[in-house]
């Protein structure tokens, strides 16, 4: 820049050249360092820094050919070389940094959607340009072209900010970050030397050229973005951010095709249906994705509420889920006539754990487990839960004592009867069940019921184990 400032200070004949040479000195020295930071950048992000460095080179190109320009024709022009080409390659390479988006498989092909979209909007807004450039050099011709290129510096500059607005992650915030602040500055700058040169016959303006550059060098140069660690997205801003982002590159490519209308009405129609087109297809792609999130969503928390009141190693209901079903019998109190619960206690399973090994334990508790849910099965609404350890609750909604006492006593007989293979066939598994019958209207609380259940099973502990002793609970 400083190279530039006596180039541009010291005004001789071939100022422009010399700060064109400044100007592409500043944009190698640019790529130099992206060159750098894209190699130290971690891999899944080199290619957004090959697009920031693809589009530096094609600024690169496009002041070398006006730096050519410049030696044929003093004060410049747009007509014998073409760098306007170079300069919306140069747009197009940021906007398509700001569009892809690869967090799935399904936004990342949304995204290359919108990565069409971006070039049929650059394409089109360059047949608007030359169609400018080729037409009677009139000055509001030169004021049209200046909107034009504020125009394009402004959507990148805001498709860029918005994509920054809305990245959580620290490398692409950073990359954002960098990216935002050079579109922002060449946008400001591009806009106030185009009308600058238009006004005056000085060659300062020619330092805004530089500008851009400066502050991408600086900020690529720097090692850590000190500036951008307490910046952290809310979902809400994620959210708008990739609403907005897809949304506004469609309707600026349906206002551009909508422009070209004057130079070609075929083109501009076609345009059109291929924007709105893509813009539909992208759309479709990103609801077929939510669709099977909510799809994946659904299978998950109907397997995570099954796990939640299930145990896994005998499949019956856990004590949360007996709690639940318990709590509804309440509630509704269906059974006017009362209902009967057994807790069941496995004999001396710590000792059988011991000899077999818990492995075998387990296959017990199957086994046990096995012969409960039977009974269950053959009574109407019985409920069945491993309630912890080698406990297990039988629940009997509207049955007696003698009628649960006797479905309990032949679970006992039959677990007794069959042992687990490879268990030896002499191997006995004995439980010792306590049950209690609620009469009455009013029931008791729930932890008196199942405190009153375990009593039972210490009494038929302490008469020898292997049996059952059951009691009714009147209550009023
Ligand atoms: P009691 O006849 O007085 O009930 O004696 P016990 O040995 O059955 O009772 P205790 O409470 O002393 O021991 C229970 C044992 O159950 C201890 C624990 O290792 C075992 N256990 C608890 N859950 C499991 C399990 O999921 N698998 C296996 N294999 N063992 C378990
Ligand atoms: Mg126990
Ligand atoms: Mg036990």
């Amino acid at each position: 820049m400083a190279g530039q400032c006596i180039a541009v200070l010291w005004a001789t004949e071939n100022t422009l050249f010399h700060s064109y040479v400044a100007v592409v000195t500043t944009v190698a020295l640019a790529i130099l360092l992206c060159a750098r930071r894209m190699s130290l950048a971690v891999k899944h992000n080199r290619p957004l820094w090959a697009l920031l460095l693809a589009s530096l080179a094609a600024k690169g190109v496009a002041f070398t050919l006006l730096l050519i320009d410049s030696t044929h024709h003093s004060e410049g022009t747009l007509v014998m070389v073409d760098p306007s080409f170079w300069f919306c390659v140069a747009g197009w390479f940021l906007i398509a940094a700001a569009s892809f988006d690869a967090a799935t498989p399904t936004v990342r092909w949304a995204s290359l959607g919108d990565i069409l979209t971006s070039i049929l909007s650059v394409g089109l807004f360059y047949v608007l340009l030359r169609a400018a450039i080729e037409g009677p050099m009139a000055a509001d011709s030169a004021v049209f072209l200046t909107r034009l290129f504020d125009a394009l510096d402004g959507f990148v500059a805001a498709i860029v900010l918005l994509r920054f607005l809305g990245t959580r992650r620290a490398d692409e915030r950073r990359f954002f970050g960098v990216v935002a602040a050079f579109t922002v500055t060449d946008a400001i700058a591009a806009a106030v030397h185009n009308r600058l040169v238009v006004a005056t016959d000085s060659y300062l303006p020619e330092l805004l050229l530089t500008l851009p550059m400066v502050v991408v060098g600086m900020l690529l140069s720097r090692r850590k973005a000190i500036w951008l660690r307490g910046f952290r997205p809310s979902l809400l801003q994620r959210r708008l951010s990739r609403m907005v982002r897809p949304f506004a590159l469609s309707l600026a490519t349906c206002f551009v095709a909508l422009a070209t209308a004057h130079v070609d009405k075929t083109l501009a129609i076609r345009a059109l249906v291929a924007a709105l087109t893509l813009f539909a297809g992208r759309n479709a792609l990103v609801v077929w994705y939510h669709l099977s999130a909510e799809d994946q969503m659904r299978v998950l928390r109907r397997r995570l509420q099954h796990a939640a009141v299930h145990d896994p190693l005998t499949g019956l209901l856990n004590r949360r889920g007996l709690f639940h079903i318990l709590q509804r019998e309440y509630d509704a109190a269906r059974h006017p006539a009362g209902f009967s619960i057994a807790m069941i206690d496995v004999d001396h399973f710590k000792r059988f754990n011991d000899e077999y090994g818990h492995q075998a334990g387990d296959r017990c508790l199957v086994h046990v487990a096995r012969s409960l849910t039977q009974i269950a099965d053959a009574v109407p609404s019985c409920v069945v839960s491993r309630y912890g350890g080698e406990e297990f609750v039988l629940l009997f909604p509207g049955v007696t004592l003698e009628s649960a006492l006797l479905h309990v006593e032949r679970a006992r007989i039959e677990v007794a009867l069959a042992p687990p293979s490879p268990l030896p066939p002499d191997t006995r598994i004995t439980f010792s069940a306590g049950l209690v019958t609620v009469e009455g209207g009013r029931w008791p609380p729930i932890d008196e019921l199942l405190r009153q259940a375990d009593s039972a099973v210490y009494a038929a502990k302490a008469e020898g184990r292997d049996r059952s002793v059951g009691a009714a609970l009147v209550t009023a």
